[in-house]
C-alpha cells in the first residue's frame, strides 16, 4: 500500500457543514463551552492560539516546552517556530497525561511551559495537572482543539490553564477559526488585525461550497451558482495580482484542508467575519445534543465488533466529543478499504514529530497507527451515520473472516 494513495472524496462530510437546521434550531445547551472563558480572542486557527499563548508566556529560544508524545504537528510547530525545544512526555493507555513521566523529564532539566490536550473532547485530570504545574513553576496551556464544549469539576473545560486554545472549525461549519483564552495575561491581550479581504471572501464562500458539496442548502445553491462562477474568475486575478507574500495569506490557515505548516503571518490576524457571525449565531444546544447522541450510537454499534475497541467506552455526562476514536488491531488492512469506500477517517498523530518513537512513548506510537477517528458531528444525518456504521462493521467483519 503506497502512502501517497489517492482516495475519493468522503461520501459523507468529515467536518460539520452548514444546513437549515443548523441555522434555525434553538435548544438549551446544558454544558458549558469555550465561549464562557475570560479574555477570549478570535484568531484564524488553533495553532495561532498556541503560538500566541507561548509568546505571551514569555517562552524564548532554547526554553524547554513539555508537549505530549501523542500529538499532531500543528501543536509542535509553534514551539519550534519560537526556537524552543519540544520535550515529549508520555501518555497512558487511557490517553491521560503520565505525570510521573513529566516529573522524570523535569529532573533532566527544567521547562517553562506544559501543553496538555483533551483528546477527542475527553478531559484530562485538570485539577491534578494544574497543581502539578503550579508546584513545578510551569505555565499550563490547555489545548481544547478537541474540546470546544465540556465541563470539569463544574467549570468550563479550558478554565484550569493560564491559557487555553480552541479550534472552532472542528465544531462549527466554518472555514477558519481559532480561539485563545488568556486567564494568565493580565489585561493587555492581543492587538489583532483585519485578516484581509481574501480570507473574508473565501471563508464566506467556502462555508457555502462545503454545504453544497454535501447536498445541503440546495435552494441557495441555485441562486448562488452565477456568483460562485464569478468568484472563481475574480479569485484567480486577485492571486495573480497579489504576489507571493500575499499568497501566503490565501493558503489554508488550519488543518481543515490539510494545511500543515505554521505561517507566522497569521499570528495577529482576526478570525473572518463570516466565521465569527456563524459561531455566534449557531445553536450550541443542538451541537451538544447531536454530537453526544451520535457518539453513543457509534459506541453501541461498534462495541461488539471483533478486532477493535472504542478508546473511550463510556461517554461521561459533561463531555461533548470531537470524534469517535476506535482502536483497530490491524489498521493497515482496514484503513485503505474504508477510505476507498468513502468513509472519512481522521488519524490524529498519524505523523509524529521527528524523533518521537517507541523509546519515547510506545503508547503514542501505537495510537498513531491504530486509532481511527470517525466523525460524530452534528451535521451527519441518520442515513449518513447508519451508512458509516454499516460500512465499518462489514469491513471489519470481512477482514476478520479473511484472517
Ligand atoms: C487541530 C488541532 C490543533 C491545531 O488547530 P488548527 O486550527 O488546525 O491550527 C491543535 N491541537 C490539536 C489537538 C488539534 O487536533
Amino acid at each position: 500500500m503506497s502512502a501517497e494513495q489517492a482516495f475519493p472524496r468522503p461520501t459523507i462530510p468529515k467536518d460539520p457543514v452548514l444546513s437549515w437546521p443548523a441555522l434555525f434550531s434553538k435548544k438549551k445547551a446544558g454544558i458549558a463551552s469555550f465561549m464562557e472563558l475570560g479574555q477570549l480572542q478570535f484568531l484564524t486557527s488553533g495553532r495561532m492560539g498556541i503560538g500566541n499563548a507561548l509568546r505571551l508566556m514569555g517562552v524564548q529560544a532554547g526554553d524547554r516546552v513539555l508537549v505530549p508524545a501523542y500529538h499532531c504537528n500543528a501543536m509542535i510547530e509553534p514551539v519550534a517556530w519560537l526556537g524552543a525545544i519540544p520535550v515529549f512526555y508520555r501518555i497512558k493507555a487511557d490517553a491521560g497525561v503520565d505525570l510521573d513521566d513529566v516529573a522524570r523529564l523535569l529532573q533532566e532539566g527544567c521547562a517553562s511551559a506544559m501543553l496538555v490536550t483533551h483528546y477527542f473532547g475527553f478531559p484530562q485530570d485538570n485539577q491534578a495537572i494544574a497543581e502539578f504545574c503550579q508546584a513545578h513553576g510551569l505555565a499550563f496551556l490547555e489545548d481544547c482543539a478537541h474540546a470546544f464544549f465540556g465541563e470539569v469539576a463544574g467549570k468550563p473545560i479550558g478554565s484550569f490553564g493560564q491559557y487555553a486554545i480552541a479550534s472552532p472549525w472542528k465544531f462549527f461549519p466554518i472555514y477558519d477559526g481559532g480561539c485563545i483564552a488568556m486567564h494568565g495575561s493580565g489585561a493587555s491581550g492581543l492587538r489583532l488585525q483585519h485578516p484581509g479581504i481574501s480570507l473574508q471572501i473565501k471563508s464566506a464562500i467556502n462555508a457555502l461550497e462545503a454545504a453544497f458539496r454535501y447536498r445541503r442548502l440546495c435552494i441557495v445553491r441555485h441562486i448562488a451558482k452565477p456568483l460562485l462562477w464569478m468568484k472563481d474568475v475574480v479569485w484567480g486575478s486577485i492571486k495573480r495580482a497579489a504576489g507571493p507574500e500575499r499568497n501566503k495569506l490565501s493558503t489554508a490557515p488550519n488543518s481543515a484542508e490539510g494545511g500543515t505548516s505554521f505561517e507566522p503571518l497569521w499570528l495577529d490576524k482576526r478570525m473572518s467575519l463570516a466565521s465569527r457571525l456563524l459561531m455566534h449565531a449557531l445553536d450550541f444546544g443542538r451541537i451538544i445534543a447531536l454530537r453526544r447522541s451520535h457518539y453513543q450510537r457509534l459506541l453501541d454499534a461498534c462495541n461488539d465488533i471483533p478486532g477493535c475497541h472504542p478508546l473511550f467506552p463510556v461517554l461521561p455526562e459533561k463531555v461533548v466529543p470531537y470524534a469517535f476514536p476506535l482502536v483497530i488491531d490491524q489498521p493497515e488492512r482496514i484503513f485503505a478499504t474504508l477510505k476507498r469506500a468513502g468513509v472519512p477517517i481522521i488519524r490524529f498523530g498519524e505523523v509524529l514529530w521527528p524523533g518521537v518513537d517507541a523509546s519515547i512513548c510506545p503508547i503514542s506510537v501505537e495510537f498513531s497507527r491504530k486509532v481511527f477517528q470517525f466523525p460524530c458531528h452534528q451535521e451527519l444525518d441518520t442515513a449518513e451515520l447508519e451508512w458509516m456504521i454499516a460500512t465499518i462493521r462489514s469491513t471489519m467483519l470481512c477482514a476478520q473472516a479473511r484472517h
